[in-house]
C-alpha cells in the first residue's frame, strides 16, 4: 500500500453496531459496499466475523465481479 489515496470507485458502509455486557449484541455489526460504477449493493453482512471479513475484501472482490469495470470507464 503507498499513501497515495486511489480514485473512489464504492462506497463501504459499515455499522460497528451496539454491544451489551459482551454478552449479546442489540444492533448487530453491518456492512455494506454500493458501487458508483454499477450501482450495484453487496451486502448487507451482519455479525462482527461476517463484516470484518466482508470490509477486508470487498474492494479488491467487488471488481471482479464489476458489470461497470472501471478498467473500461477512465474518461468518466
Ligand atoms: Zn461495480
Amino acid at each position: 500500500m503507498t499513501g497515495r489515496p486511489q480514485r473512489i470507485t464504492g462506497a463501504l458502509y459499515v455499522d460497528t453496531g451496539q454491544e451489551v455486557r459482551s454478552v449479546r449484541w442489540i444492533k448487530p455489526p453491518r456492512a455494506r459496499y454500493e458501487c458508483l460504477l454499477c450501482r450495484t449493493v453487496e451486502g448487507p453482512v451482519t455479525g462482527a466475523e461476517a463484516v470484518a471479513r466482508f470490509v477486508a475484501t470487498i474492494r479488491t472482490d467487488h471488481p471482479t465481479r464489476c458489470t461497470a469495470n472501471y478498467k473500461g470507464v477512465q474518461a468518466a
